[in-house]
């Protein structure tokens, strides 16, 4: 056994993890308690990564699909590669180099990164390569480098132990970034916080102030607060005359943005308004938050600057607990564009816009020239896909037939496209269906190289297995391709892709950022690994914090304010679609769950494809509790269960992001950015993932379907996918792995019209593995159906179908399996309808996912405790253990712990 040290894969707080590993599985992980990011913390997501680190539904070999109708055939590397580039090379030589595309990911490692845009630019010759930090962190890029000169977060994680104020804009913090957040709850200093969002999150509900904006009028609320700052003489006027210009035409911008004209554009009161820019004023330390909420967004960098604005005219900047903070989304976005992996930038933080940064990097490779041509973002890479302008494809490590917005044309384009390489580590990944050719890459565990977290901080990852199968590391990958398309394209040129290993291609990349502002030519793999991870610029030290001398990296050193108008969402919501939808994350998930999907104890919390709704609304459309509807915008429509929530107000509904076409299939359900627009910021490529209008209509269902079966974990992936494969012509159904003492898929699937007989015999010989049920119970038509298959006094499986199903039966008798107890005493009842009243269990989410700790023991244990919500919290804890470890269900237990007990409210009534 050894400990390795790593970094936790998802989120940008860039966590260390030391894994435990016998060199053939990761037995366990702990946070590494030396790490900056995270002191030894994890939350529910890091800490469950052992549990991820499976080999089944892993891609081990190359797969080639050697015509458009043929089925995938495992081949050697040789072949696979041979054919790709090939394909590739064919349509470069008769369409040109701009007619192929390399599609990357936030969650590559910097090696990878550099890699692949040296393939794509130097050696392919397009600057057709962007990634899907596009769909995440662009806006961002474009609001620093508009401001402050370059994209480079000026402030660090400690800042939050300094700050006065925390102002938290478009970021659920607590789901998304959990162990930035537990650093929050436990500052002391006891920062006020204000959080805007249009829903009353988990970060929402702590703070000491919630605006809940109505969805994308965060820039008239920014400009409000500005308004207001400027009339009360809170802003730094020598501060704004020494170190920025372009302040008269914000200040003249915003006249007219009196909170009282933004409080009608915003939805909340003018008072709230002025509260907000109240404290900021009086705070000594100003430090914002940021994510998503203002990045994925028309007004993506609009937004960004308005918000950086205020904290410019307030001089909250440059110095310890101030500052506008982004927080990346992904692992290592910010490596991404350290090294140009972004359609717009070059190696270094340079422009591919600008001719001398593509001569010098020209230069700096050996190679003749950069091309020219502006490269495609994202959308616009899809939308030429689609066109036929683009004709090949590579995709390496993401997943864009369920990330991009508006995934019936992305489905579309990927079906047009000549050639699809899709380099991936996942067989679970909707847009392996569209690849031509299948390269197996290693994934976390087994990767080597750097990532840059949130604060600019570089970290070493080492592997701690080897590749599994024949799997290859994707810096591995792109230098194998770029090979051959060197030999093919420039056979009379000297090579630029030999690496032997990562850390030759992290110090070539390193060469590269000498005289940048993330210049870090006096750090080394070396130092990294003896000093710990480091924050860039790196010269001579670490660099916590930047502009501490008001110094800023544009061209004359001054700041700048940008003045631009508020732009409402792309879709706006009327008669025909009158609900704003916006989207977000599950607390225990991350994207398209290709990897937590795979721990079952990640859908304790959340376990159902659900839109939210407020039960109001419900009401008023007589749309029952937990029926089926169908969520429709002007793109497409998916159909899903319903939830009333408290979080939202009325005229509102919201979806996770994370549900594909692996998870919820149905006739229609290609997943749910099918709804979501392809409009963009005209500044950054962003496209606006977080809004679209929809309508709900009740789906009039007659027939659905329970089921589960108990099988080992190393078997659940391919279980699902039999199971979602023969639901696809259904109305709706999904499918999820659950846990308790046995393990297992959960199955659940509705249809306007029931399937045949025929359905349901294929189904049950799924369920059955091929035995016939044990017991069996059935109406003359065989439709409504109940049957269960039973293993030494155990039950093992069921199936019921019906309209409706009884929906206890089915709880009560997954609980049977999960908990494995002998059936013996309660035989009798296994094929009743409903259960006895006393046997019922009600479905109940867990909301502590390390102790297993439901709502409702939860709530049954609060009932019987009184006193402060500290004092609550506490005993709460004691009892039950829940939020004693990872932390990430301790918002919704401060919520709880503030809620009147039971007792008292029966008390108060008698
Ligand atoms: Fe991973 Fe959670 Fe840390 Fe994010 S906060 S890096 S998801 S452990």
């Amino acid at each position: 056994m050894k400990e390795v040290a790593t970094t936790c894969p998802y989120c940008g707080v860039g966590c260390g993890v030391l894994a435990t590993t016998d060199g053939t599985q990761i037995i366990s992980v702990r946070g590494d308690p030396n790490h900056p990011a995270n002191f030894g913390k994890l939350c529910s997501k890091g800490s469950a990564l052992h549990l991820t680190a499976r080999p089944d539904d892993r891609l081990t070999a190359p797969q080639v699909r050697p015509t458009k109708a043929a089925p995938l055939e495992s081949v050697s590397w040789d072949s696979a590669l041979d054919f790709a580039v090939n394909q590739f090379v064919e349509i470069i030589n008769t369409c040109g180099a701009d007619s192929v595309a390399f599609y990357g990911s936030g969650q590559l490692l910097t090696e990878d990164y550099y890699a692949l845009n040296k393939l794509a630019r130097a050696v392919v010759g397009t600057n057709n390569l962007d990634t899907n930090s596009r769909l995440c962190m662009s806006s961002t890029v474009a609001g620093y480098k508009a401001t402050l000169g370059a994209d480079a977060v000026p402030t660090c994680y400690e800042d939050v132990d300094h700050a006065d104020l925390v102002f938290i804009a478009g970021s659920n913090t607590a789901w998304a970034h959990p162990v930035l957040y537990r650093r929050l709850e436990s500052s002391v200093k006891k920062p006020r916080v204000i959080v805007i969002d249009p829903r009353r999150t988990e970060t929402a509900a702590q703070a000491d102030l919630h605006l809940p904006i109505l969805p994308g009028t965060d820039v008239p609320l920014f400009h409000a607060m500005l308004h207001w700052l400027i009339w009360e003489e809170h802003i730094d006027r020598p501060f704004i005359d020494a170190h920025t210009e372009g302040f008269a035409e914000l200040r003249q911008l915003v006249r007219e943005a009196s909170p009282s004209v933004v409080a009608r554009i915003c939805g909340v009161p003018e008072k709230d308004i002025i509260t907000a820019a109240q404290w900021w004023a009086e705070s000594g330390n100003v430090l914002s938050l940021y994510c998503q909420g203002l990045n994925q967004s028309v007004s993506g960098t609009a937004k960004n600057t308005a918000l950086i604005a205020l904290h410019l005219a307030t001089k909250q900047i440059g110095r310890a607990g101030a500052g506008p903070f982004s927080l990346t989304g992904q692992p290592n976005a910010m490596g991404g564009r350290e090294v140009g992996a972004l359609a717009n930038l070059l190696p270094g933080h340079r422009e591919a816009s600008n001719a001398d940064h593509r001569d010098e990097v020209a230069r700096l490779w050996g190679i003749p020239t950069i091309p020219e041509t502006p490269g495609k973002t994202a959308v616009e890479m899809f939308d030429a896909l689609e066109r036929g302008e683009i004709k090949a494809i590579w995709i390496a490590c993401t997943n864009p037939a369920h990330s991009m917005p508006d995934l019936t044309r992305i489905h579309a384009a990927l079906r047009k496209a000549q050639c699809v390489v899709v380099q991936e580590a996942f067989a679970s990944s909707e847009t392996i269906a569209f690849a031509d050719v299948v390269l197996p890459a290693t994934t976390w565990g087994e990767k080597s190289g750097t990532v840059t977290n949130s604060e600019r901080r570089i970290t070493r990852v080492t592997a701690a297995l080897p590749p599994l199968g024949d799997s290859k590391p994707d810096w591995e990958i792109f230098c194998a391709a770029g090979l051959r398309f060197e030999k093919a394209l420039h056979p009379q040129r000297a090579s630029v892709m030999q690496f032997p290993n990562p850390q030759a291609l992290w110090e070539e990349h390193r060469a590269m950022t000498a005289g940048r502002d993330l210049d870090i030519t006096g750090l080394s793999y070396e130092i990294l690994a003896s000093d710990g991870p480091q924050q860039w610029p790196y010269t001579t030290a670490s660099t916590a914090r930047l502009y501490t001398d008001f110094k800023f990296s544009t061209a004359n050193g001054k700041a700048k304010f940008v003045a631009t108008p508020y732009r409402a969402t792309a879709d706006k919501t009327s008669n025909a679609y009158p609900f704003a939808l916006t989207t977000g994350r599950m607390r225990d998930h991350w994207h398209s769950m290709t990897r937590t999907g795979r721990n079952a104890h990640a859908f304790g919390h959340e376990s159902a494809p659900q839109v939210w709704m407020h039960k109001d609304d419900m009401t008023r459309r007589a749309i029952p509790a937990d029926a089926w509807v169908r969520v429709r915008s002007a793109r497409g429509s998916i159909v899903v269960k319903v939830l009333a929530h408290e979080s939202l107000r009325s005229g509102q509904v919201y979806l996770p992001m994370h549900w594909g076409q692996s998870f919820l299939v149905g006739q229609h359900n290609l997943g749910i950015n099918t709804l979501m627009p392809a409009a963009f910021c005209p500044s950054s490529k962003q496209p606006e993932l977080k809004h679209a209008a929809v309508k709900i209509e009740v789906v009039k269902i007659s027939w659905s379907c329970a089921s589960f079966v108990s099988i080992p974990a190393a078997q659940i992936e391919a279980m699902r996918g039999k199971f979602l494969q023969h639901a696809s012509a259904l109305t709706a159904a999904y499918a999820i792995p659950i846990a308790g003492e046995a393990s297992g898929i959960w199955f659940e699937a509705v249809a306007e019209t029931p399937p045949d007989a025929a359905w349901h015999a294929t189904l049950d010989a799924v369920i059955g593995d091929g035995e016939t049920a044990n017991l069996e119970y059935a109406d003359s038509n065989r439709i409504d159906a109940r049957k269960l298959w039973l293993q030494d006094d155990a039950l093992v499986a069921a199936r019921l179908t019906g309209a409706p199903y009884a929906s206890e039966s089915a709880q009560w008798l997954r609980e049977m399996m999960l908990t494995g107890l002998p059936i013996a005493r309660v035989r009798k009842w296994l094929l009743a309808p409903r259960p006895p009243a006393a046997m019922i269990v009600a479905s109940s989410p867990i909301v502590c996912a390390c102790f297993g700790v439901k709502r409702s023991a939860i709530s049954e244990t609060l009932a019987a405790i009184d006193g402060a919500p500290q004092a609550r919290l506490a005993t709460l804890q004691t009892k039950l253990q829940c939020g004693t470890n990872c932390g990430s269900c301790l918002p919704e237990l401060k919520r709880s712990v503030t809620e009147i007990p039971f007792t008292k409210i029966m008390a108060v009534m008698q």
